[in-house]
């Protein structure tokens, strides 16, 4: 294709230069077609939920002299309605978090408190399982960064550990300071016992939009994009999202973060001073 073109093109200036302006393009190219393809499952994963609802609203005017049926078809424009608005919300998320740098509003939050809210936001669909939710080991423990982008990864992992298990089971979150060579680290685990993900599946699950099953994850309100807003706040952090998980016994997601202290607060309180 082009690339081998202008490989060619170029030659005559030596194998290393080609070899540097292939990658470029390369990863240019790579770069486009990331972009392309996510502009494409934008558009199809907001087609869907607004072609049912204009299923559904011709639906219920054919019903009009069935209120049950109005009622039946009112209630699934209900549950597409509020698709599109989690979708709508964790784009406007994972775009906050691949634009903001999240180290410019860091400061020390409190990892009880974080872990809290990841409990909160997911009490609701835990208590219709009839999931149990508990954590342990987060006194006395801070992380450095974006209170905001932290509680959205957390509460995600949470929110899919109580979305991917049956009833009745157990989701544990449990954090501990780990020592490393560039300064402590905050480990946070999030443990559950549902479904787990095939050996295939998990290095893509944390690509955008990428679901292990499509079907399953809509009829729990999934976006596909949780996960990519995980690993993107990991990331810019300084930090990493791994998985360990056997299918059909449950999964362990584990978020690794910078420990607050350890000079980084001071470091960039005396850098806004000036
Ligand atoms: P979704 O909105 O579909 O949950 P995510 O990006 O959060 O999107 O997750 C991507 C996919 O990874 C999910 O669709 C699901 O297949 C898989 N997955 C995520 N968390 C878990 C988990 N705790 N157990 C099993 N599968 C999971």
């Amino acid at each position: 294709g082009e690339a081998l073109a202008v490989s060619a093109r170029v030659a005559p200036l030596g194998s290393r230069l080609v070899l540097l302006l292939v990658e470029d393009l390369t990863e240019a190219r790579r770069i486009e077609a990331v972009r392309r393809d996510f502009v494409a499952n934008v558009s199809h994963e907001l087609k869907t939920p607004v072609g049912a609802l204009s299923l559904l609203s011709e639906a219920v005017m054919d019903a009009s002299d069935d209120p049950e049926a109005v009622m039946r078809f009112a209630g699934r424009m209900q549950i597409e309605a509020t698709r599109l608005t989690n979708l709508v919300q964790e784009l406007i998320d994972l775009s906050r978090v691949q634009n903001d740098d999240p180290l410019e509003d860091a400061e020390p939050v409190r990892v009880d408190e974080l872990v809290a809210e990841a409990i909160d936001r997911s009490r609701q669909p835990a208590s219709t399982k009839q999931i149990t939710m508990a954590a342990g080991g987060t006194a006395d423990l801070h992380v450095w960064g974006h209170r905001g982008q932290l509680a959205a990864a957390l509460g995600n992992l949470v929110e899919n550990a109580v979305n991917y298990s049956p009833a009745h089971t157990r989701v544990g979150i449990a954090a501990r300071r780990v020592t490393a060579p560039g300064g402590d680290l905050i480990e946070i685990a999030v443990t559950d016992q549902g479904i787990g993900i095939p050996d295939k599946d998990k290095e893509r699950i944390f690509e955008r939009f990428y679901r292990v099953d499509p079907a399953r994850s809509r009829a729990t309100g999934g976006t596909g994009l949780g996960l990519a807003i995980v690993k993107h706040v990991a990331a810019s952090h300084g930090g990493e999202v791994t998985v360990w998980s056997t299918e059909g016994q449950g999964s362990t997601f584990t978020l690794r973060l910078p420990e607050a202290g350890a000079g980084r607060d001071r470091a960039t309180r005396s850098h806004h001073d000036h």
